[in-house]
C-alpha cells in the first residue's frame, strides 16, 4: 500500500461519492475526495433537497386557497422569489459545509478541484498535483441533456439555471415529460407562474402505470397547466426579455423563460477513462460495471448517477456504501435494485414502488389490480376539485402484491412504508389483514376488497 499516495481516491464529493469515503476511511483507508463544485453534489446543492424547498413553498398556495373553506381569511398573501431564493441557498451553503466536515472527520482529505486519470492509477488534479491511488472509485454524477442543437439553444435553460432565477417568471414553457419537468412545472404553478409543459409523446411520465400517468396529467391540468403533447421545440427566439418558442405542431408561445427537462448524461466526458482503460456501457452510455460496480479495471469502481442505472440519491448512497464495505470492509456486499420506491414531486405527488400493471401482466400470467379513485376528506370543506389514485398490482396466484402506485398528497411519505411491505413480499392477504387508520387516504391500502380488474393470460395453444 504504501506504494501509493492513497488507498482510495473517490472523484466526486456527491451523494455517493461521499458516502463512499466516509465508510472507506472509517474501515482504516487513507482517502482523498476531489470535488470541482461544491460538496454534497447534485442532490444537495442542485437537486432533491432544494428542489423540494421549492415544492414545500409553491405548495403554500393551495394551503393558502383551501384555507378560506374552513373559515380563514387570508388577505393579501404576497410571494417574494428573492427571500425564497436567499433562505433556500443559506440552507445548501449550511448543508455543504456539514457535508465537507462529516467527511474531514471520518478522515479523509477534500480537495476542491477537478481530477482526471493520467493513468490507471493516477490521477492528474487542475492545480497540476498527481496523485496515485489502489483503488479509484468514479462518483462523478451527471448533467442535464439539451438535445439536439435547435436554433436559439443558447436561450434555454436546465435545471441547474432554474435555481438561480433572479427573478419569478411571469410564463414559462418547459419541454420534457419526466421528473425534472413535473416537479418544475408544478413549482412555478404553484408561485404564480402561467406553465406550459411540451412533451414528444403521447402522454407524460412514460414508464409509469398508464393510470397514474393518466391521472397527473388530469390534475396538473386542473390546477391550470397546460400540457401539450406529440410536439417538440423546434426554434427559440429572443426578443428582449422575452422568448418565442416555435413547436413542431407548427404554433408558437411566448413567454420569459424557456427551460429543458430533458434527461441527464453521465458525467464520462475528458474524465480520461481511455488512459485509464475504463469501458462505457454501450447500451446506456454509464460506465460499465458489475453487480459490486466494478469496472473492467479490477482496482476502478463506479457508482451513482454516473453508471446510469437507477439515478436516485438512496441509490448512489447504497452503491457507495456497498463498494467500502466490499472493497475495505472485506465482506462481499451487492446492491438489490428490486422494488426500490420512488416519487415524483409533482402536486399533487406520485409515489411509486414495484412493477406498473402493464409490466405485472407481461411477467404473470394472472394479474389482479384493486384500483379506487377518491375526493380526499379535506377537499369536501376546502371545495378543490382533485381526486386522491391508490392502486395495487397482485400476482393472482402467489397472492404477492407486485406494485402499488399512488397519486395524492403525501404520496411518498405512504409509499416509503408501503415499500417495506413489499420488499418483504407481503400479501394481498397481509394487507387484508392490517387494520385500517382511520380517518386517513391511505386507509384505502388495506381496505380495497374486490379486484377491479382481473387478467388471466390463456396458455399458447
Ligand atoms: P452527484 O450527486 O451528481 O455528484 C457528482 C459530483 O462529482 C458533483 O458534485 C460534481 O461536481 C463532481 N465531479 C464531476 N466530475 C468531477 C471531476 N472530474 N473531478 C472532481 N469532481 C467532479 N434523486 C432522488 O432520489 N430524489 C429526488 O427528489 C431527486 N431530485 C432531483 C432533482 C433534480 C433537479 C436533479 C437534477 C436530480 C434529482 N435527483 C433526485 C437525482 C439525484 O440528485 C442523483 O441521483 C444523485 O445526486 C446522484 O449522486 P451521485 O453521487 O451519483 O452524483
Ligand atoms: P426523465 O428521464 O425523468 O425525463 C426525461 C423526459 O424528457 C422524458 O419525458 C423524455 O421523453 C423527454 N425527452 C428525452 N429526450 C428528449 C428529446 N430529445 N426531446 C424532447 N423530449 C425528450 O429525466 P429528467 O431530466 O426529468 O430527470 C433525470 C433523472 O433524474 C430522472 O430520471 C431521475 O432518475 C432523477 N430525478 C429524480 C427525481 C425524484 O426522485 N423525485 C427528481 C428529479 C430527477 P420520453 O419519455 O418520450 O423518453
Amino acid at each position: 500500500m504504501a506504494d501509493f499516495d492513497v488507498d482510495l481516491f473517490v472523484i466526486g464529493g456527491g451523494s455517493g461519492g461521499v458516502r463512499a469515503a466516509r465508510i472507506a476511511a472509517g474501515y482504516g483507508a487513507r482517502v482523498m475526495v476531489a470535488e470541482e463544485y461544491r460538496m454534497g453534489g447534485t442532490c444537495v446543492i442542485r437537486g432533491c433537497v432544494p428542489k423540494k424547498l421549492f415544492v414545500l413553498g409553491s405548495h403554500v398556495r393551495h394551503e393558502i386557497e383551501d384555507a378560506a373553506g374552513f373559515g380563514w381569511t387570508i388577505p393579501n398573501a404576497t410571494f417574494d422569489w428573492p427571500t425564497l431564493i436567499a433562505n433556500k441557498d443559506k440552507e445548501i451553503a449550511r448543508l455543504e459545509a456539514a457535508y465537507t466536515a462529516n467527511v474531514e472527520k471520518a478522515g479523509a482529505r477534500i480537495v476542491k478541484t477537478r481530477a482526471v486519470f493520467e493513468d490507471a492509477h493516477a490521477l492528474r488534479l487542475a492545480t497540476g498535483e498527481k496523485i496515485t491511488a489502489k483503488h479509484v472509485l468514479i462518483a462523478t454524477g451527471g448533467a442535464p441533456n439539451h438535445g439536439r442543437m435547435i436554433e436559439g439553444i443558447e436561450h434555454v435553460i436546465s435545471s441547474n439555471e432554474a435555481f438561480h432565477l433572479p427573478e419569478l417568471p411571469r410564463r414559462i414553457v418547459i419541454q420534457g415529460g419526466g421528473y425534472i419537468a413535473l416537479e418544475f412545472a408544478c413549482i412555478f404553478a404553484g408561485f404564480g407562474s402561467d406553465v406550459t409543459v411540451i412533451y414528444r409523446g403521447d402522454n407524460i411520465l412514460r414508464g409509469f402505470d398508464d393510470d397514474v400517468r393518466a391521472h397527473v396529467r388530469s390534475e396538473m391540468e386542473k390546477e391550470g397547466i397546460t400540457i401539450l403533447t406529440a410536439c417538440t421545440v423546434e426554434k427559440v427566439e429572443r426578443f428582449g426579455k422575452e422568448y418565442v418558442t416555435h413547436l413542431s405542431n407548427g404554433s408558437s408561445l411566448a413567454s420569459e423563460k424557456v427551460m429543458f427537462a430533458i434527461g441527464r448524461h453521465p458525467n464520462v466526458a475528458n474524465l480520461g477513462l481511455e488512459q485509464a482503460g475504463v469501458a462505457i456501457n454501450p447500451s446506456n452510455g454509464g460506465i460499465a460495471v458489475n453487480e459490486y460496480s466494478q469496472t473492467n479495471v479490477p482496482h476502478i469502481y463506479a457508482i451513482g448517477d454516473v453508471t446510469h442505472r437507477l439515478n436516485l440519491t438512496p441509490v448512489a448512497i447504497r452503491e457507495g456504501h456497498a463498494f467500502a464495505d466490499t472493497v475495505f470492509g472485506k465482506r462481499d456486499v451487492t446492491v438489490d435494485h428490486a422494488d426500490i420506491p420512488t416519487a415524483v414531486f409533482s402536486q399533487p405527488e406520485v409515489g411509486t414502488v414495484g412493477l406498473t400493471e402493464t409490466q405485472a401482466r407481461a411477467q404473470f400470467s394472472r394479474v389482479d389490480i384493486y384500483k379506487t379513485t377518491f375526493r380526499p376528506l379535506k377537499a369536501t370543506l376546502s371545495g378543490r376539485d382533485t381526486r386522491v389514485l391508490m392502486k395495487l398490482v397482485v400476482d393472482g396466484t402467489s397472492d404477492r402484491v407486485v406494485g402499488c402506485h399512488i397519486v395524492g398528497d403525501y404520496a411518498a411519505e405512504t409509499i416509503q412504508a408501503v415499500a417495506i411491505a413489499v420488499k418483504m413480499k407481503a400479501t394481498k392477504a397481509d394487507f387484508d389483514a392490517t387494520l385500517a387508520l382511520h380517518p386517513t387516504a391511505a386507509e384505502e391500502l388495506v381496505t380495497m376488497r374486490t379486484p377491479t380488474a382481473r387478467h388471466v393470460r390463456q396458455a399458447a395453444e
